[in-house]
This record gives C-alpha cells, structure tokens and sequence, in this order.
C-alpha cells in the first residue's frame, strides 16, 4: 500500500488541529462498503425479506445499509437484476440532498458511472426527467449499462461538455447535481492508487476545472431551482473554496440552509476567508462517520421569470396507440412514455423530453424493442423495468434454481408451454427474455452480459 504524501498530511494538521489525529487514525483503518436498494425494482422490505447478509442501516440515507466486505454483493444474482447499487457510504448523502421530487426535471451534470443518477432516478419513483451526463464516452456507455440494469424508465443519457446542454434546455431544470471531478482525497482509503496523483497543484486544477463546469450551471437551472455541488474530497481551494469563488461572481444564488444529521459537520468559511454562508454547507468526514467523506453544498438561485417548457402533447397521444399495438401480445401492463423510433429501435422517452436533435444522447429512454422484418422483438432494458405480473408469460426461477445459472450463461433451456416472448425473472423481477419454439427457451441474454462464473 502507498502511504499518504506527507505534504498532504501536513496540510491536513495545519486545517484540523486537535481533531487532526482521528483523522489520521481513520485513514489508516479500513474503508466502509454500501449498498443501495433500487426502490424502482424492489421496496426496501422486500429486499430486506430477501437478501442473504445482514445489512446495517446508514443513518443518512434511508434506502442505503451498510454491508460487510466477506458479504461480496457484487458477485450476486441480485446485483445483476438491478436490485441495489454499491455505493460508498457517504455519497450516498448526495442525492438526498438534491431532494429531487416525482415529475421534476433533473440533471446530473458529471453523471458515470451512475451511482447519483441511478438514486436521484429512485428518489423520483421514475416520474419526471433526467438527463444524465458525462464528458467522457466510454463512461457514458458505462453509465447507460447502470441505467439498463438497474430498470431505470426516465433517464436520457447525453455526452456533452456541460455548456452545450444549456443551448437545449435554457434554464429549465428544476435541480442540477455537479458531482464534480476532484482531487479524491477521500478516495486514500479504499483506492490506494488515489495517494499516489495527489499534489497541491492537482487540487488546484480540479478546482478551476470545478469552477468551469459550474459556470454552466446559471444557464441550465430554473430561477427559484436549485444545484447541488459535490466533491469526494478535504481540500477547501475545491469545495469552500470554490463555492465562494461562484457565490462572489453569481449574486443570484445563495447557500440553502441544510439539515445536518449527527456526525455531519459544517463547512468551514474561515479556511478561505469566504462569507458566513458557508457554514451551511456540509462536509461528511471519515473520523466523524462511517464513510470516506465528502463535501456538499446546496446552492439556491433566486426565484424570477421562469421560462416556459415546450409541450409536444400532440404527438404523444398518437404515438402511443401505434406502441400499444406492437407490445401488448406480450406485456399484460403498458409502460407509460413518449414512444421514438430510432432506425428500426424503439425507444420510450419520459413523457415530455423536448427536441434532442443535434445532441449527442447515447441512451435515448427505455429501450422498448427492436422492428425485425415482420416482427417485433422487446429489447433487454424493457425486461428491466418488468415484474412477472406484468407480462403474459413468464418464467420464473428462485435465486438457487440450477436453470437460472445456466439462462445466464446463455444456454437454452426445455420448457412446456405456448410459443412466443418469455420474461425469464428471479423471485419476481425481471433479467432478459427468453423465445420460447417448439419446447425450447431461446436465449435472449445480450451476449456481453452472459456470465462464466457461477452465482
Ligand atoms: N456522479 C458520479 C456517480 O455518482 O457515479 C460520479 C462522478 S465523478 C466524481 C466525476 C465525473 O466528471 C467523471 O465521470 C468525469 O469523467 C467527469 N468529468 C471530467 N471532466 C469533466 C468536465 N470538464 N465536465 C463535466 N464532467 C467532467
């Protein structure tokens, strides 16, 4: 393991003074793991019922627990069904803060791999709009990967620098989250590698970057909306810093004040000389808390004119008869949504998701299905969203059942029963189709999600 820089250490004593040694006593200890329920999938009861550890409750964030590292979520049927998140601890705060509301739009600016987006989409019962985020392609497409396992029916994912956005929704979001890229000191813990970057000149880039993506922000938020700016890091030329170099130059916008649960501690003005307001921001810090820690702040812009959102409630109602036609010999529950056909794929968009054109979206909405040449086919993501009662046929294996290893390994399988479209499901929820011909489950399972292991 690399041991901390010594020059960040000694930044760290200079900041905390006699809290300094907890901290460093924290860094040296082990790294606190999470998991997420995915409230779209599964409420947090049923999971509860259902999963084989015992899981601990995070005290900010009512559908996140704690686990344990021998646990191994990740290797978990459950996991690949979408049902929970593995999230450290302490960012699972974020999206809690955002406090998103059902129907609201939403964008998550600095969205991959997901983990905010996928729990702002939970906190929104998948009602409403959210665009998710990220500058970065291959993280883009990870990023959609997460929306599709983990069922999520109202996000668009677009990979675009923060500044083109605003050309397509001028201030219209009612919520903004700049997840920002950091200097990731609170990463020291669970990602030794993280050690071995730091340099004072890093937080100092990371903060102008910072500063430059949150210079977007007026254009994209509603007046009377707020954002929330967060960082997995200690340093105050980011965070505090930062926010009071917004603040000086945004008369708008203020810090909101925030609750703050026990062991969560308030920003510190004195560490940039900034205005009182800071204070109200929040820093989550490892030897106060079990998580790595972060920094959040709410900014609020004051309320004005807000401009109006384009409708296109015309269009919608027509095509959703055409959509109806094509999928209801196979779900016995129509999904809501904008239907878009792309090509020969159709998509659902959230209800009223404006003109796209020109921007780069690498996930469109839900993924409905495919047109083949005199046929229709339901495409994996829609299995996503689908429970058994809401298809006319399912086949369903209990989480040990030696058929589901094998279905995830993409092999076919006997089965009894009508020809036609399978949603193959664990206890309940859906994880990919099957075609049923002539006494043979087809394999549907996208070959990149087949698994070799075993579960
Ligand atoms: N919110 C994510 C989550 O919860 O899974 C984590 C986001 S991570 C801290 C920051 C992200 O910002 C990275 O995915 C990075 O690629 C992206 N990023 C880097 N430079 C950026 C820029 N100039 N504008 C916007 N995003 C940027």
């Amino acid at each position: 393991m690399l041991s901390l820089p010594q020059e960040f250490l000694h930044k760290m004593a200079g900041l905390l003074g006699e809290d300094y040694p907890a901290f460093a006593a924290s860094l040296a200890g082990t790294s606190c793991q999470g998991l997420r329920i995915n409230t779209l999938r599964v409420s947090v009861g049923d999971f509860l019922s259902l999963s084989p550890w015992d899981l601990t409750p995070i005290p900010w964030c009512s559908t996140g627990f704690y686990y344990r590292e021998s646990d191994r979520p990740g290797k978990h049927i459950y996991h690949f069904a979408g049902m929970y998140y593995i999230q450290e601890p302490s960012a699972m705060a974020v999206a809690e803060y955002v406090a998103p509301q059902p129907g609201e739009w939403v964008l998550d600016l600095a969205a991959a791999p997901g983990g905010k987006t996928t729990h702002l989409a939970a906190l929104m019962g998948g009602k409403g709009l959210i665009v998710a985020n990220e500058v970065h392609r291959g993280r883009a497409q990870v990023l959609a990967q997460n929306v599709e396992r983990l069922g999520i029916p109202n996000v668009i994912v677009t990979n675009e620098q923060p500044q083109r956005l605003a050309q397509y929704f001028p201030r219209q979001f009612d919520r903004v989250l700049v997840d920002a890229p950091c200097s990731g000191e609170g990463m020291f813990r669970k990602n030794p590698a993280a050690r071995g970057e730091w340099s004072p000149a890093h937080a100092f880039s990371c903060a102008e970057r910072q500063l430059r993506i949150l210079e977007s922000v007026p254009g994209l938020l509603r007046p009377g909306g707020w954002f929330v700016y967060s960082t997995c890091t200690f340093s105050p030329e980011e965070n505090e810093g930062v926010v009071s170099r917004f603040l000086a130059e945004h008369p708008d916008f203020y810090v909101e004040h925030v609750p703050r649960g026990s062991g969560v501690e308030p920003g510190r003005p004195d560490w940039v000389a900034g205005p009182e307001e800071l204070a109200r921001t929040v820093r989550f810090w490892p030897h106060r808390l079990a998580g790595e820690g972060h920094f959040i702040a709410v900014l609020r812009r004051r309320e004005g004119t807000e401009p109006r959102r384009p409708s296109s409630e015309a269009n919608r109602a027509k095509d959703y008869l055409d959509y109806r036609s094509v999928i209801e010999n196979i779900l016995s529950r129509v999904p809501q949504g904008r239907p878009v056909k792309v090509g020969h794929q159709l998509y659902l968009m959230p209800a009223d998701t404006p003109e796209l054109a020109g921007l780069k979206v690498i996930w469109p909405g839900l993924h409905v299905g495919t047109f083949k040449k005199d046929r229709f086919e339901p495409a994996h993501g829609l299995s996503r969203i689908l429970r058994a009662e809401d298809v006319r046929r399912v086949v369903d294996f209990p989480c040990d059942a030696p058929q589901l290893a094998r279905y995830l390994r993409g092999e076919a399988l006997p089965w009894d029963g009508p020809d036609g479209w399978y949603l193959v499901a664990v206890n309940g929820f859906g994880l990919g189709w099957a075609k049923l011909v002539k006494g043979v489950l087809k394999n549907h399972l996208p070959k990149g999600l087949r698994q070799t292991s075993q579960y």
